[in-house]
């Protein structure tokens, strides 16, 4: 008999969001330091070739292809030496490597920015869950050489989910931030803002970062009083969503307005307002008369929306 709590969708809601069908088997309990060496010599492994917020993608008849073979990776530029075993998949290893991607790539090479991998789905869902897991794990190595304890320069572990300090003996582990991004909802509105560096016409979900000893909960109430003047009180989770710029992880929840009256903080949104579920529909349709938008249908801000305007 099940057991009652787990009363959930086939599928659960993150699920659906990009970056997070990664079919990669982590084996995290069995990383040894050589782990990425032994990787690079096996025939099977694949590369993901990363650097300054974008990946080397090859073009073929049908669509792009995101892995390479260690050597190929390489004369794409690739510094194995820097790289990060991500796990295994049913093929083999797979394996995300630095580089400095250079403008003159061989014919047939393209070096896309995450963010327009994602919304054009150029590659398949679960390469773009390796793409998120590899570019998260080489931000926090390109920004985390140094011991924050004593200033040594540290030296990568455990297939690059640690770095070990030789001098003080400290060790230290990949961060994932979170950030809270919610919709606040009354039973026929819900609240979408709109920051300055949003493309014309989008609006979206009020997000910021959850800080060191808060509750996700307590973040959303914060965050949406700070940013809309907007009182919350319940706050339901609703789905999750990695989001490599650089390692955030989106932490999607509604939340119950228990006021309406707006005081939007204009230095962080230049608009902040109601808008009805009629209006909401429209929006998803792509009809509504002022030509506004939401995020592509990847991103969790979609999710929440069109999880609210169909219920
Ligand atoms: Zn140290």
């Amino acid at each position: 008999m099940p057991f009652p709590l787990f009363d959930a969708p086939p599928r659960e809601p993150s699920a659906f969001v990009g970056f997070a069908g990664n079919i990669i088997d982590r084996q995290s309990e069995k990383r040894g330091d050589d782990d990425v060496s032994l990787a690079l010599d096996d025939p099977a492994t694949r590369v993901i070739v990363s650097g300054g917020g974008r990946i080397v993608l090859a073009q073929e008849d049908r669509g792009f292809r995101p892995f390479f073979k260690p050597m190929h990776a390489a004369a794409l530029g690739a510094r194995l030496e820097g790289a990060v075993l991500l796990g295994r998949d049913e093929t083999g290893p797979l394996v995300a490597a630095p580089a400095d991607i250079t403008a003159d790539l061989p014919a047939g090479f393209k070096a896309i920015d995450h963010r327009s991998v994602y919304v054009q789905g150029l590659i398949d869902p679960d390469a773009l869950g390796a793409l998120a897991q590899g570019a998260a794990l080489l931000a926090w190595h390109a920004s985390h050489r140094f011991c924050g304890r004593c200033g040594a320069e540290t030296t990568m572990k455990a297939g690059g989910y640690k770095r070990a300090c030789p001098a003080c003996k400290a060790e230290h582990f990949p961060r994932t931030d979170p950030v809270a991004i919610m919709l606040a909802v009354t039973p026929d509105k819900c609240l979408l803002g709109r920051s300055p560096h949003f493309a014309p016409g989008m609006f979206s979900a009020l997000a910021g970062f959850i800080e060191p000893g808060e509750t996700i909960e307590n973040a959303v109430r914060r965050e949406t009083f700070e940013e809309s003047g907007i009182r919350v009180g319940r706050v339901a989770y609703h789905a999750s969503q990695p989001w490599p710029f650089p390692y955030s992880l989106m932490i999607g929840c509604f939340a119950e307005a228990l006021s309406e009256e707006l005081l939007p903080d204009l230095s962080e949104l230049e608009a902040c307002r109601w808008f009805g579920r009629d209006e909401v529909k429209a929006i998803i349709a792509g009809t509504h008369p002022d030509g506004i938008v939401v995020p592509p249908s990847g991103a969790i801000a979609a999710h929440l929306i069109k999880a609210w305007a169909a219920d």
